[in-house]
């Protein structure tokens, strides 16, 4: 197993690097102080630079306008652009939008991916996707509630959704609704397509997270569906599919999720052992680097965040041997176990800034806060960790 890239898509890779380094970090201290709307023009200016360099839509299709790079490419692209809260946004492969696309790619007929693949690939609007309802548990979506009830030619949808990200700003939103609630579990819900100016669709609110309420792509939308009508061509691809689809989406994307947040790791252990280098903690000139403690979480940390950057390019290699069905426990693996390193790996690099960490003077703060729903969303740890011991409790009793 060699998980060197061949020179060509390291080549790329490193482009990627490079110019989040050089042209967004230093962008970083505004989009900290006045937040991610105040910088959205600069923002578009650094995406209209990312596409004269070629650099444009990384996981893409080519036939979509995208580079159409590999799973393990794109996850190591993934890597380079989670060093910065806002760059996969500039490069156009944010979530959901990212996701979304895989989806339209996927499941779209012709005339949707016309009329959403090719704006969203392109970068002219963004999605979000509507699974979670407040009053279900989001962990089981086998009980969802949300109804989708033919009426002629249109759907009618009613319910309510929340977590919806992005949904502030969005064209468009996927929304999963059951439309046959007597077939079995997994066969009872499907997609469906709604333009956020539908009648009967409503941005209720965006839920404030951690105390802070967010905007645009970094919001968590509250939406309404009340009578909402959509035409029988609104239907993402076949009735009853929804589940199926919808773990589609999710499977490989774990791979890219898993990957920005080691990227994020990376950058918050180079902070942590930035101020462990610089912080005098004494009047001999000692060193917060120079005290056993926070030697040993430097070290533990470097050593948790290689592993668990092993673990997910080991389960991108096997996705490409044997497929994401057969990997699905390693898929189940590095969703909970990544997620542990970065909320552990984020704690102790805000740790070692003392009160400095809790401040939005650097980025540490806003991945602790943005970031400990990694935990959450997607499935719980909890869920992918029985689904793995259930695995393994099976193949033992054989
Ligand atoms: C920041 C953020 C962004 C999100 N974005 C989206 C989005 O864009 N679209 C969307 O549809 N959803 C989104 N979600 C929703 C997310 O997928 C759900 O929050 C998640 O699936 C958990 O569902 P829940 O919140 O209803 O928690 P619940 O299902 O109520 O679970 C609560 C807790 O119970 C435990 N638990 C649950 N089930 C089990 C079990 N079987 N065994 C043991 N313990 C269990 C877990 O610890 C879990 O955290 C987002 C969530 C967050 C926090």
């Amino acid at each position: 197993m060699d998980f060197h890239l061949e020179p060509a898509k390291q080549v790329i890779v490193n482009r990627f690097r490079e110019y989040v380094d050089r042209e967004l970090v230093p962008l970083e201290p505004a989009f900290l102080a006045s937040g991610f709307a105040a910088l959205l023009p600069v923002l578009q200016g650094k995406r209209a630079d990312v596409r004269r360099l070629g650099l444009w839509g990384p996981i893409y299709p080519r036939e979509h306008g995208g580079l159409g790079l590999d799973l393990l490419t794109h996850g190591l692209i993934s890597e380079a652009l989670g060093r910065c809260p806002f760059a996969h946004f500039v490069f156009g492969c944010n979530a959901p939008d990212a996701g979304n696309v895989e989806l339209l790619h996927e499941a779209g007929s012709p005339a949707q991916q016309k009329r959403w693949l090719e704006p969203l690939v392109a970068g002219e609007i963004r999605s979000c996707f509507g699974m979670t309802e407040p009053g279900n548990s989001g962990a089981n979506p086998l009980m969802l509630e949300t109804r989708a009830e033919p009426d002629g030619d249109n759907w009618v949808l009613n319910g309510r959704k929340w977590f919806t990200t992005g949904a502030d700003g969005a064209a468009f939103c996927i929304v999963m609704a059951v439309t046959d609630p007597q077939a079995p579990p997994h066969g009872r819900a499907s997609l469906f397509l709604v333009p956020t100016d539908a009648p009967g669709y409503r941005l209720v609110r965006n839920t404030p997270v951690m105390g802070h309420e967010g905007h645009g792509l970094f919001s968590h939308g509250e939406v309404e569906l009340a009578d909402c009508r959509v035409p029988g061509e609104q239907l993402l691809g076949p009735r009853g599919e929804g589940f199926r689809l919808a773990q589609a989406r999710l499977g490989p994307g774990r791979i890219h999720h898993c990957m920005r947040w080691l990227g994020i790791c990376e950058r918050a252990h180079e902070l942590m052992v930035a101020r462990a280098a610089s912080r005098v903690i004494g009047p001999d000139g000692r060193r917060l680097g120079d005290s056993d403690i926070v030697r040993a979480w430097i070290a533990e940390c470097a050593a948790e965040v290689r592993a668990a950057r092993l673990l997910v390019l080991y389960a991108a290699w096997r996705i490409g041997q044997a497929g994401a069905k057969a990997a699905r426990d390693d898929i189940a693996m590095i969703k909970f176990h990544v997620a542990g390193v970065l909320q552990k790996v984020v704690d102790r690099a805000l740790q070692v800034h003392g009160g400095l960490g809790v401040t939005d003077y650097t980025l540490l703060a806003w991945f602790y806060r943005e970031e400990r729903a990694a935990r959450i969303y997607d499935g719980p740890d909890e869920v992918h960790k029985i689904a793995v011991a259930k695995h393994l409790l099976k193949a033992r009793d054989g």
